[in-house]
């Protein structure tokens, strides 16, 4: 997919302030600092199209482009960081909840996950309540370029063993780079395919 055109459109805490359902939606979340803004950006060839994240954790928003006239590629905030206090986690959760059950226009959520780490619980439990719910998605790894490419089939495997334990058919997986465009084309292709459905 050739990314013609990407414009922000919106950023809000309700979901019935969202732009109107019209075009299939693709929703990017993962853990704060997981190189989410830095992939956006990549993945639309914008240079700040989203923005990076100074203190991490604290837009609470849902912030909508517009891809090509044709998809909306949204920006969640990111969850799991430790010094976020309870009443912000707690309005993380309403609003991501209200985002996820009401949105109908909901094509598929990109879980990023930071291709370093061993499985956190945190995105476990994440994906595992988009299956409670029913929400399509697929994992995304993100800075593979901060290690061997071993290293990275080594720590992929683990994780793919670890999801094996809750899921009988396992999510679809990318393996991407801000910082090299790695995995860009597949993610971008993913889209590409879904959006023909
Ligand atoms: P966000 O909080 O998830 O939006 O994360 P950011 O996009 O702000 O990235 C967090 C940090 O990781 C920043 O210092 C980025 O420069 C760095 N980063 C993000 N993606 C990559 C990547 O693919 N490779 C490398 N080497 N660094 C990255």
């Amino acid at each position: 997919m050739i990314i013609r055109d990407a414009r922000f459109l919106t950023s809000n805490t309700r979901v019935d302030l969202c732009p109107p359902p019209d075009r299939p939606e693709y929703a990017f979340i993962g853990r704060s600092n997981v190189g989410k803004s830095s992939l956006i950006n990549a993945l639309t060839s914008r240079a700040s199209l989203a923005k990076t994240s100074a203190s991490p954790g604290k837009t609470q928003l849902i912030n909508h482009f517009l891809i090509n006239e044709q998809w909306y590629l949204v920006d969640l905030p990111g969850y799991g960081y430790a010094k976020v206090s309870k009443t912000a986690r707690a309005e993380w959760h309403k609003m991501i909840n209200a985002y996820l059950q009401r949105r109908e226009n909901l094509a598929c959520v990109c879980v990023l996950i930071d291709s370093r780490l061993p499985p956190q619980a945190s995105d476990l439990e994440f994906m595992e309540k988009l299956g409670e719910m029913g929400v399509p998605f697929v994992m995304v790894f993100t800075k593979i370029d901060k290690q061997s490419a071993s290293q990275t089939r080594t720590l992929i495997a683990t994780y793919l063993v670890k999801m094996n334990e809750t899921w009988d058919e396992l999510p679809r997986h990318f393996l991407t780079s801000a910082s090299t465009k790695a995995g860009r084309d597949e993610l971008l292709g993913f889209i590409d395919e879904v959006n023909q459905q």
